[in-house]
């Protein structure tokens, strides 16, 4: 697979990221300059080749990290000298122990580390909150039995706004920026004009708004991409996705994703100021449709609705605008009252299934809900059936990662319903 005409193909809409997802690796390794390399793996890793010794820009994920060191070895013997993990995501940060381990055995200088300072605290919260992440990683990726890691390799140095180092005679600047994580960290390379901007950009609709997971910085992420832009780049190396050459297609590549970022964030607080309900927000922010066309911001991972809450959180609180979500009773205890106001749990199950097969937008949503009250108000078997398709069928139509996971993971969840919670009721939540 050569990364560049895939990417020549993606840009001219040869293919799309619909058919070959950003988040796919390659599992090769491609020199793109002397010196300069990028595998493309889960995530990607930047590779620069220095007479004082090697320098990576991520290092590879807990599940392909040892593939990522053998295929870096393909292209260099040279001892690693630096590695820059752009972010704490745990699909980036685990092949450091593979260089350690190898150079104890040719009695070489180990390697350090570079993170910003808010990545050791990222990996302290993966411990403590290891359950919650295994989960929502299984569900998120479809993936059941997904273990989540405990064991990390933290960073020798730490920097607050900007490291600047030199490795042989290379020049490396390494700049924080909030964006999908907190402790994100872009790099650029003058010498080889190239940006290894981590997860900043993923060839998607940025990764703004995930539903599971903690925080993301929207305003900040866009203020970066920007200053990105005024680097003048050649090449765009990214966690995720295929390498962007050409200094035209890199400056687009991070205004328009910026331009996305500050379109939903302006939107979003105007409606917060308003007064509205974060209702208002979710329905009426509009994303413009001359950046939702562009190949290389698909909502294919994550997408723009689910960015309008993280900024409603981020800037507001939890408190959606309803006083009826303040303090809501159990789920359970709304569903048996609305299911016994409409007749049974069956008649909100019909009504479901009837507005799944109208499909426009707001019927799916609808039968959602009803579906879900049904399913809390009563586990009769035709009932579980009703909300496994409903959920196979959003899943299906949806076009993110996040959503597919997320609908997909419900669709089946109560399959095999002896190892389901069930309350005194025989309810299944
Ligand atoms: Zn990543």
């Amino acid at each position: 697979m050569d990364v560049f005409e895939l990417s020549d193909d993606l840009w001219s809409g040869k293919h799309s990221t619909k058919e070959i997802h950003p988040l796919i690796p390659h599992n090769s390794i491609t020199g793109i300059e002397d010196g300069l390399a990028f595998v493309s793996s889960f995530a990607n890793v930047s590779c620069v080749d220095t007479e004082e010794g090697l320098v990576l820009i991520d290092t590879g994920s807990f599940l392909l990290a040892e593939q990522v060191h053998q295929t870096i070895r393909t292209w260099t013997g040279s001892r690693l000298s630096k590695a820059i993990y752009s972010h704490g995501h745990v699909d980036h940060v685990f092949g450091v122990p593979y260089f350690e381990a190898e150079a104890k055995e040719a009695g070489w200088e180990g390697p350090q580390v570079i993170a910003h300072e808010a990545l050791a605290h990222r990996f302290d919260r993966y411990k403590l909150t290891r359950g919650y992440n295994e989960i929502i990683n299984q569900r998120q990726f479809r993936a059941p039995g997904m273990v989540w890691p405990t064991n990390y390799r933290y960073p020798d140095i730490d920097y607050h706004d900007r490291y600047e180092f030199v490795v042989g005679d290379v020049s490396f600047e390494v700049n924080h920026a909030k964006g999908e994580t907190d402790d994100h960290s872009w790099t650029w390379i003058p010498s080889h004009r190239t940006l290894c901007c981590g997860d900043l950009f993923i060839w998607a609709s940025p990764n703004a708004g995930n539903p599971q997971k903690v925080q993301r910085y929207p305003a900040e992420w866009a203020v970066a991409l920007r200053e990105m832009a005024t680097r003048n780049a050649e090449y765009l190396l990214s966690g995720h996705g295929v390498p962007i050459k050409g200094e035209a297609r890199v400056k687009a590549a991070l205004t328009h994703t910026a331009e996305l970022l500050e379109s939903i964030v302006d939107q979003t607080i105007t409606i917060l100021n308003s007064g509205a309900r974060l209702d208002d927000a979710i329905h009426q922010v509009t994303y413009p449709s001359h950046l939702m066309e562009l190949p290389y911001l698909q909502p294919v991972y994550d997408e723009p609705e689910f960015i309008v809450r993280n900024i409603w959180r981020l800037y507001g609180g939890w408190y959606d605008g309803n006083p009826a979500n303040l303090k809501p009773a159990r789920e359970v205890a709304l569903a048996d009252e609305i299911a016994a106001l409409a007749g049974g749990a069956g008649v909100l199950a019909t009504r479901a299934m009837e507005l799944i097969e109208l499909g426009d937008d707001q019927s799916l949503r609808l039968a959602t809900h009803l579906v879900e009250f049904a399913a809390l108000a009563s586990n009769d078997p035709a009932i579980i059936d009703a909300r496994r398709a409903i959920y196979a069928v959003r899943a299906e139509t949806s076009t993110s990662t996040m959503a597919k996971g997320i609908f997909g993971w419900a669709s089946t969840e109560f399959d095999n319903d002896n190892s389901q919670p069930a309350d005194t009721n025989g309810h299944l939540h």
